[in-house]
């Protein structure tokens, strides 16, 4: 599994939005915008499939 962060538009830092998701399921999200609240600028930033990223969770791996 892998975390969809975001960038904020403001910082440019990411924002992990906490949602997990594996690579094919992300692939085939259908376009649409969502809201994550950004820590760095104490409010939400709209994202979509287009801006987000995945973060694998190296970790999580054995
Ligand atoms: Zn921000």
């Amino acid at each position: 599994m892998a975390r969809i962060v975001t960038a904020c538009i403001v910082t440019g830092k990411p924002i992990d939005s906490g949602i997990e998701i594996d690579d094919a399921s992300f692939s085939l999200l259908p376009p649409f915008t969502g809201k994550v609240f950004c820590p760095y600028c104490q409010t939400q930033h709209e994202w979509s499939r287009d801006t987000a990223l995945l973060a694998d969770d190296e970790k999580a791996k054995s």
